[in-house]
């Protein structure tokens, strides 16, 4: 079984911690769709809180796949895509949100509604549209 590596995320509001593949924040940065990314943006499932975080380069957390079951995960990462408040801009705000494994898509819903935006933006710097609009949200692996 080869090692699983995470990388710690930390909500820079409540300093809640959560722990992802790799190979999320990769696909995350893909859909970003934003060459030499320094950051994405990640909503709290603590407190909702949607920050830009600075892409984790050098604390990679390294699990064997028996580790990996001591620490449970009762969540389910999503993709969660937002319009841009910017008249014509075709990128979205792409956020990584943690929910509770049994939320179904009205939930979902609900907590993106409840989210405080803080500097959450676009590939292009925009703010995300107010009230929200979800174009796409869709739990790992994003399909
Ligand atoms: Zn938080
Ligand atoms: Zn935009």
């Amino acid at each position: 079984m080869p090692d699983i590596l995470m990388r710690q995320i930390g909500c820079s509001n409540c300093l809640t911690m959560s722990r992802h593949p790799v190979e999320v924040i990769q696909r995350i940065l893909e859909l970003q769709d934003l060459k030499n990314a320094t950051h994405f943006n990640y909503a709290c499932p603590k407190c909702g809180y949607v920050s830009r975080q600075q892409i984790p380069r050098s604390e990679v957390h390294r699990f064997s796949a028996d580790e990996w079951q001591l620490f449970p995960d009762d969540m389910r990462v999503y993709c969660v895509i937002l319009q841009c408040s910017k008249p014509g801009c075709h990128f979205h705000v792409v956020v990584l949100a943690p929910f509770e494994n049994d939320a179904d898509l009205s939930d979902v819903t609900s907590r993106v509604g409840n989210w405080m935006a803080d500097d959450a933006a676009c590939a292009t710097g925009s703010r995300p549209m107010r009230p929200f609009g979800i174009r796409i949200a869709k739990p790992w692996p994003f399909r």
